[in-house]
């Protein structure tokens, strides 16, 4: 496969075309942002883990039968995806309360929740990425109501999935967002990555942060955190 032209670069990562129209190559960066891009710095190694991380857990839930846009890791810092046109939604999962849900609900944290809590957040950076109902997605023709319900179907059964591959690493999958997209077929996969950069995993033993609250939260050691998690999920694999 032939690395073409340059398409775009988002806050984490960097896209090219192929000599295959329907497959990109998707480039991991250093740079983390937080709270809507306001807090910004780069750490040399970060983009090398989230590659190798997001790789491991989309081949695992492909294994599963989830349908996704990764079809190979190229090297330390690239993939090769399937194109796809990206559902403006992103999708939040809750096991346990924490960020966003208390400060904007006043409720506890780190409370366990019952069930998973699944929510919409509207992709768009200027607006801060909003919440919204199903009704906004579907009334402002985000997605189609067929999209949605595979949406929630998908979003639970990779909760399901990796909750229970991050417990046999004795790591508590808290939260995280997902992103999904349409292929040129109209296929619904799930798309963006699965990282440190997307998701709270609490340390199931000591409840040390490992992922990038200790960025926003200046908890320190951050590239410690992403080694660890890539050190647990790596000898995972090799068993
Ligand atoms: P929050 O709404 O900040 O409490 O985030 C809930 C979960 O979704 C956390 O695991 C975040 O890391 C993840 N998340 C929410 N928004 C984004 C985003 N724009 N980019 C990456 N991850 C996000």
């Amino acid at each position: 496969m032939e690395k073409r032209e340059f398409l775009y670069e988002g806050k984490a990562k960097k896209v090219w075309t192929t000599d295959d129209p329907s497959v990109y190559v998707v480039e991991y960066k250093n740079s983390l942002t937080a709270f809507n891009a306001l807090k910004k710095d780069s750490i040399e190694g970060k983009g090398r883990l989230n590659n190798l991380i997001s790789s491991v857990l989309f081949e695992h839930l492909g294994k599963k039968g989830v349908p996704t846009h990764f079809i190979s890791r190229i090297d330390d810092l690239q993939q090769l995806v399937r194109k796809v046109t990206i559902i403006p939604i992103e999708v939040v999962v809750r096991n346990i309360t924490t960020g966003t849900l208390c400060k904007r609900l006043g409720v506890e944290e780190g409370k366990v929740l019952p069930r998973p809590l699944v929510e919409l957040y509207l992709k768009d950076d200027a607006l801060g990425d909003p919440i919204i109902t199903e009704d906004h997605a579907l009334l402002f023709g985000w997605s189609t109501q067929e999209q949605l319900n595979k949406i929630k179907e998908i979003t639970l059964k990779v909760n399901s999935l990796l909750s229970e591959y991050f417990l046999g690493l004795g790591i508590i999958l808290v939260d995280f967002k997902l992103e999904f997209g349409t292929d040129t077929e109209d296929n619904l996969l799930l798309a963006d990555e699965i990282s440190p950069d997307t998701c709270r995993f609490w340390d199931r033993d000591t409840k040390n942060r490992l992922d990038k609250d200790r960025f926003r939260k200046d908890l320190g050691d951050v590239l410690g955190a992403y080694e660890e998690i890539w050190r647990r999920v790596s000898s995972a694999e090799a068993l």
